[in-house]
């Protein structure tokens, strides 16, 4: 397996660094082996080698249609490089072999290509000149500038995805930028530096600081990074907008989320219980915009929960390494315990564990698919981000209830409606309070469209049409085109 250990990449090159990050493997608790714990030092060599990029212009000068090419390029090496991309990712953070091939190393390639086909467009607009008072003849336009360095901080979740829907948009804009991946998954994001240099981005336009709390914290602090990408926890989102307002920069931040599957009567069983499964469990429920509460309407509420406890136990748990797993591991022991906690206080709090449960304790960190029933709306399994394999099962009569209790919380992720009445499906769509809304199915994401939150699940938006805005500065010129210039004394 191609794991870049005991290697930071700057400047082009992967170099030594002494400071070890251990990188444990999810799926047998052992040690997978040894990373980097960057360093402030790290950091600021990193952002220095970025700003010298950014002045001298060494990405922007290159013809637009080669900058296109070279994201294209690196866009097909993932493509070629699945196999290695998946391994590294399923051993570092238990992602399933058969998921990471299926759908995270093809949705990052997508991605990358898209964010190529923006650099050619046009950016800015000329606009007519109105001026009060005396007339003239102006030339008025805006030019959409790269901000500068930017700072990029991601989570374990998707080891591929994120970094490169940050790189990405930021290349795209012509920001050179300073990547810190989760210290769980710090080897997926060393391979995409290979990949991306082979493709030929130029030295000092992307460096890769691994690293556990030094590393993220100064990249947040350091004054020549006008512009943090992150994507985690809202906890960990508030501490960055806090430190960040201190240089005024500018924060774009994709958090966490409790989403709403909805399921109305008129949806064939079998149909809605493959949604439900297809929306919780993917990625052992580690996914920001994961459907962790399904609420159904009473008149299949019992059938539903019947074929869904059926089905959620012929499901196997096991090595992620293994491509007959469904579910591999949870991250970490510090998210087995997490996700073994809501379980504890989920049974605590009077709702139905229909199946799964905390089960044994064993060589890595699985916990089995896990399904409450009868729970309400402010039971804690059904207001806080678990960010595991458990579902919340909600009961409710009316679509004024479903829309009340989906917009009780304080995400605004995403969410789905299920049902065959295309107005209440439109009523839906217009009201649930997300930033991404589903019709009759769950999980699917393009390129092409905006991705973030509302409420605390988010500021601004990552992906669609507008990607690269986060990344630009709008400068407005204007020309006066008149034989003599204005004067006024
Ligand atoms: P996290 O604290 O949000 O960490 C995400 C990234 O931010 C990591 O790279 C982390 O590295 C970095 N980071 C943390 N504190 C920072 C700070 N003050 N300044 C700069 N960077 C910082 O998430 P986590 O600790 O891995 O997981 C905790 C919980 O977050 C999970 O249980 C889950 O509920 C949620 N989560 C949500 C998402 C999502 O996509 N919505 C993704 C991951 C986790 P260091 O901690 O090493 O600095
Ligand atoms: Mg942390």
């Amino acid at each position: 397996m191609n794991l870049h250990e005991g290697v930071i990449f700057l400047n082009g090159e992967f170099q030594e660094r002494s400071a070890k990050l251990t990188v444990i493997n999810p799926s047998t608790a052992q040690p997978l082996g040894y990373s980097v714990e960057g360093s402030a030092d790290d950091i600021d060599a990193a952002v220095k080698l970025a700003q010298a990029a950014h002045d001298s212009r060494a990405w922007t000068s290159i013809d637009p249609l080669e900058r296109t090419r070279i994201l294209g390029r690196a866009a097909q090496l993932i493509r070629e490089r699945e196999a290695d991309f998946s391994a590294v990712m399923s051993a570092e953070m238990g992602m399933t072999l058969n998921f990471a091939g299926w759908m995270e190393v093809p949705m990052a390639a997508n991605a990358l290509d898209f964010f190529a086909s923006l650099i050619p467009q046009p950016k800015g607009v000329t606009a007519p000149f109105s001026l009060a008072g005396p007339q003239g003849d102006y030339l008025a336009m805006t030019l959409k500038q790269p901000i500068g360095v930017a700072g990029l901080i991601t989570p374990w979740n998707f080891p591929l995805l994120m970094p490169v829907w940050k790189v990405g948009a930021a290349l795209a804009a012509g920001c050179p930028c300073v990547l810190k991946p989760a210290p769980q998954s710090p080897f997926t994001a060393l391979l995409l530096a290979e990949v991306l240099h082979e493709a030929g981005v130029p030295e000092g336009l992307l460096s890769v600081i691994p690293g556990s709390d030094e590393a993220g914290k100064a990249l947040v602090a350091h004054p020549g990074v006008p512009k943090i990408a992150f994507t985690g926890s809202t906890e960990t989102g508030k501490h960055i907008m806090r430190s960040a307002a201190d240089h005024l920069k500018r924060v774009t931040l994709e958090l966490g989320g409790k989403s709403a599957n909805i399921f109305f009567d008129d949806t064939d069983v079998e149909e809605a219980v493959s949604g439900a499964l297809f929306g919780i469990f993917l990625n052992s429920g580690q996914v920001c915009q994961a459907g962790s509460r399904v609420l159904v309407q009473r008149g299949i509420y019992e059938a539903f929960t019947a074929r869904l406890k059926a089905r959620v136990e012929e499901m196997t748990v096991g090595d992620a390494g293994d491509f007959t797993s469904d579910i591999g591991p949870v991250v970490s022991r510090e998210q087995w315990e997490r996700v073994r906690g809501y379980i504890e206080q989920g049974k605590a709090s009077g709702a139905t564990l229909l199946t799964g449960g905390v089960g044994v304790e064993g060589d890595g960190f699985f916990v089995p698919p896990t399904v409450f029933t009868g729970v309400t709306a402010k039971m804690s399994i059904a207001t806080e981000e678990i960010f595991g394999p458990v579902l919340a099962v909600i009961p409710f009569d009316t679509e004024e209830e479903a829309l009340s209790i989906a917009n009780l919380t304080l995400y605004g992720l995403a969410g789905a409606v299920w049902t065959r009445d295309i107005k209440r499906a439109l009523r839906f769509a217009r009201d649930l309070q997300a930033g991404t809304v589903w019709v009759n199915t769950y999980q699917i994401l393009s390129p092409t469209l905006p991705f973030g939150g509302f409420k605390q699940s988010g500021l601004g938006r990552e992906l669609g049409p507008q990607a690269l805005e986060p990344y630009l500065e709008t400068k407005s010129v204007i020309v006066d085109l008149n034989d003599t210039p204005m004067q006024m004394f």
